[in-house]
């Protein structure tokens, strides 16, 4: 408080950590943030932050930092000039391809970047090196809800708002655990801060924080969740709550499905997902009678090999009662990091920039008019997703990997097959804020980078929300920011001109973003930088999508599709009797480069944790906080702390994911959703047993 009182400036940006996009006020003296505050005028926090918001300005005072480029030399990582680094990089990278062939170098970018960031190393990947083989981080953890919304409405794109989940009169979140992981989008739901009535159903096999705000809570059996969606899908149908005026109007194949979902009976889904009939029968007639309802997901939904498929189910029961395109009515993926949406928009990743798609010849034609090239340079396919890029480095295919702000090594299932890939390649390089990571240990060319708070563009939050993002410091050392260094790689490569004429500033980029989007669904030719930094963003599409029914499908309707319960990828079994489920707390931050480093956040939540059971722990004559080991198929955890806790059901364990010490990512396994590519995180098989330091 004593330091934001002597703030000598306070300057406007977006949080640079969840989805939710919150608006805040940096304060700033001596050149130096000193404090941070919710901005009272942003409509998505009205000036609230969360711990993790509150506390962002540290993080440009962190230790940790990457200062300098580094390149291995005789096994060592040792500082070189920026001109040295770069000319390595081209050099390895263009020499790997011209013997391999251009695929053989896969880059990882974030929804960390920013838009501008995004949209200037798509170019880059795909029109200067060449390779197909670009995707994001994000698809450990969004790329379900796109390829679902993609199956049902034809587009990516969120139909809803936060503005939804207070006009709702039910709101039904499945796998989302909201109060740690949006806590500001969940103080907006909190019934005190309603003016009408709310029912909240929460469907998760934990009771988490946002379980204990419901009305009514279904902890469901892992992975019974699709069984439950067609179960509520059949009652609506069977006691004539659909919409056939909505039904008829705006989606194909109805009949189909309706004979699909008879199977699913309250009986049948009881058996499945451990709930009773009446249960399900009370929270389908909430749905159905609903004015208005709203289903909001995230990664209890996406995290699955059926990820794709179980966001189709969602969208079906929005479809067949017209619950979409209304005030309070929206099937919405809450999504994770602060510009996943960004990169979703404009990325060379599962879709072409602006939402366009590879194999459509008149989108590829148009982006080659704007962009003045040979259309023959635009693929008419994607490339590897990030899972396959990862296996194709075991597998040889690539021979060169570039990571950009993003820690794998603690985020990606099954670390064994992380490390073969890493180990496998000529040529990896990490380019982050923060040296060492885990990650960057396995470099061979560590680029410093500038993070939140050094930088300035755009994020685009979870309700299609722009919103604008301010440098308020200058990066430490010879730390630069992403555009920076990906302009000086096209320079070295001899495509800068072509590909940025005359381009200087991420403001450049978003000029030309600007007309590259204009006339899409993600349309951001009518913003101002002024504006959105004035009026705390604004939505592409307006408050929602499809109000007027129609759909960016062939037909111009939506499609219901008929989605299995398929058994998930391991069950548990004799020796390894445990669900494992993970996820994560308020306090930190995907894999902790940032929060670990921010003394007041790592001293609330310093260590992982195991919950399990008290009938477990009495089985296995485990007491609260002895020291545990993990063990699956792949590998072993060692040394966590058990909770004992109603939490988790009997049969079930979960810990947590950011911690590099008690990686999750050694146990979890390496199953991905078939469509999405999306890695199941949520359930593997594991066992139990008292840590011993022999
Ligand atoms: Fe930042 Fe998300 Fe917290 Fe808002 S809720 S302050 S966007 S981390």
């Amino acid at each position: 408080i004593a330091t934001a009182r002597v703030a000598e400036k306070w300057v406007k940006t977006t949080c640079g950590y969840c989805s939710v996009g919150c608006g805040m006020l940096v304060g700033v003296k001596d050149g130096k943030a000193v404090a941070a505050r919710g901005n009272p005028d942003h409509p998505v926090n009205l000036g609230k932050l969360c711990p993790k918001g509150l506390s962002e300005h540290h993080v440009l005072d962190a230790p940790g930092r990457a200062t300098q480029p580094l390149l291995r030399k005789d096994g060592k990582l040792v500082p070189v000039s920026w001109d040295e680094a770069l000319d390595v990089m081209v050099e390895k990278f263009t020499g790997i391809q011209a013997k391999y062939g251009r695929e053989a170098l896969g880059v990882v970018g974030t929804g960390q970047l920013l838009t501008e960031d995004t949209y200037t190393l798509g170019k880059l990947v795909q029109l200067g090196f060449g390779t197909r083989n670009n995707d994001g981080n994000t698809t450990l953890c969004m790329a379900s809800a796109v390829s679902g919304y993609k199956l049902s409405f034809g587009s990516d794109g969120p139909p809803g708002s936060y503005a939804d989940m207070q006009a709702a009169d039910v709101i039904l979140l499945i796998g989302a655990n909201i109060a740690d992981n949006h806590p500001i989008l969940c103080h907006r739901l909190d019934r005190t801060n309603r003016k009408g009535e709310m029912k909240l159903i929460v469907v998760d096999p934990r009771v988490t924080k946002t379980a204990m705000m419901a009305d009514i809570h279904l902890p469901v059996k892992p992975r019974s969740d699709i069984a439950l969606i067609n179960g509520i899908a059949h009652v609506l149908i069977r006691d004539g709550l659909v919409s056939h005026d909505y039904i008829a109007a705006h989606t194909d194949d109805y009949a189909e499905f309706a004979t699909f979902v008879e199977q699913f009976t309250p009986k049948h889904v009881a058996a499945v997902t451990g709930l009773s009939e009446a249960r399900i029968v009370e929270v389908a007639h909430l749905y159905g009678n609903a004015k208005a309802a709203f289903i909001g997901w995230t990664m209890g939904v996406n995290h699955s090999t059926q990820g794709a498929m179980t966001v189709a189910a969602i969208n079906n029961l929005a479809l067949i009662t017209g619950h979409i395109g209304r005030g309070g009515a929206a099937p919405f993926s809450i999504t994770g990091q602060c510009n996943a949406m960004g990169t979703r928009e404009t990325g060379f990743t599962s879709s072409l920039p602006g939402y366009r798609k590879y194999e459509n010849a008149e989108h590829r034609e148009e982006l080659a008019r704007l962009w003045g090239i040979d259309v023959d340079r635009i693929p008419s396919a994607r490339g590897m997703a990030y899972p396959d890029i990862i296996e194709g480095a075991v597998a040889g295919k690539i021979k060169a990997l570039w990571f950009v702000a993003t820690n794998p090594v603690v985020s990606f299932p099954n670390f064994s097959v992380l490390d073969q890939a890493l180990r496998s390649v000529e040529f990896l390089v990490v380019q982050d804020g923060f040296h060492p990571t885990p990650t960057s240990d396995y470099a061979h060319l560590v680029l410093p980078a500038a993070i939140w708070g050094e930088k300035e563009g755009t994020y685009t939050n979870s309700e299609r929300r722009v919103s604008k993002v301010n440098a308020i410091v200058t990066p430490p050392g010879e730390a630069r920011p992403d555009f920076d260094i990906f302009l000086a790689i096209a320079e070295r490569l001899g495509v800068r001109d072509e590909l940025y004429p005359g381009w200087t500033t991420t403001a450049d980029a978003f000029r030309e973003w600007q007309r590259v989007s204009a006339g899409r669904m993600c349309d951001y030719s009518g913003f101002t930088w002024q504006q959105l930094e004035d009026e705390g963003g604004a939505q592409w599409g307006g408050e929602r999508l499809y109000a007027d029914g129609v759909f960016p499908t062939a037909t111009g309707r939506a499609k219901l599709h008929c989605v299995p319960c398929l058994p998930f990828a391991e069950q548990p079994d004799g020796e390894y009797n445990f669900v494992l489920n993970t996820g994560r707390t308020v306090e930190h931050w995907h894999t902790r480069t940032k929060t670990a480093n921010i003394e007041m956040l790592d001293t609330m939540v310093p260590q992982a944790w195991l919950e399990m059971n008290p009938v477990d722990a009495a089985q296995l004559k485990l007491k609260a906080h002895d020291r545990v080991t993990v063990v699956s198929r792949r590998s072993a955890v060692n040394n966590l702390e058990l909770r004992i806790t109603g939490i988790v059901a009997p049969g079930q364990v979960f810990m947590p994911f950011h911690f590099s010490e008690t990686n999750s990512n050694l146990v979890t396994l390496g199953a991905f959703d078939p469509i999405s590519r999306e890695p199941n995180f949520k359930q593997c098989a594991v066992r139990v047993e008292k840590f011993s330091q022999t």
